[in-house]
């Protein structure tokens, strides 16, 4: 069977828009205002020549009060479902504090997993990617997944580890 890999990250970081270019359709759900809740939606992946299902966690409720919360809970499911996992976080943004709770139950896991540095669109914005070292997750990969810029890095990245 195919291995699983999950794309966990906060609201609005990019995770349906990075399932789109991978797949090559325009088939998750892409939205402008984070907190929509979805259920996982689970997609057909390839990449040179190795298939692989790829599960998008959608979004969660955003509860002023229980964010960290909904983002552990929802993230703690996908990592036990995966064999690897696309963690996904916004470049422009930098890590928050529920980044770095995402981070723990990623390293509880001991899952592979693979930082996506997102919405770096240009040359200029890797400096924002390279802040994500400090999350301790190893080389953060600089993608815009809206341009497909540093994608086919990030996937190869990926296929090392499956
Ligand atoms: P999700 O909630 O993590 O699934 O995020 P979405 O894929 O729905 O994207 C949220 C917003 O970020 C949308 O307006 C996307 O167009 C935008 N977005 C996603 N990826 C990028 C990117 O690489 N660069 C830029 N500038 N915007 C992006
Ligand atoms: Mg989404």
């Amino acid at each position: 069977t195919r291995p699983v890999v999950a794309i966990i990250g906060r609201p609005n970081v990019g995770k349906s828009t990075l399932v789109n270019r991978i797949i090559g359709r325009r088939e998750a759900v892409v939205e402008d205002v984070p907190g929509v809740t979805r259920d996982r939606v689970a997609y057909d992946g390839e990449w040179s020549g190795r298939r692989f299902t790829l599960v998008d966690t959608g979004g969660w409720e955003i509860d002023a009060q229980g964010i960290h919360l909904r983002v552990a809970e929802q993230a703690e499911v996908a990592i036990d479902l995966a064999d690897a996992v696309l963690f996904v976080v916004d470049a422009t943004v930098g890590a928050t504090d529920a980044d770095e709770a995402v981070v723990k139950l990623l390293r509880k896991s001991g899952k592979p997993v693979i930082l996506i540095a997102n919405k770096v669109d240009d040359q200029r914005s890797e400096a924002d990617a390279a802040m994500l070292w400090s999350l301790g997750l190893g080389q953060p990969w600089p993608v815009s997944a809206l341009h497909g810029r540093g994608t086919g890095d990030a996937l190869d990245a990926l296929l090392d580890v499956l």
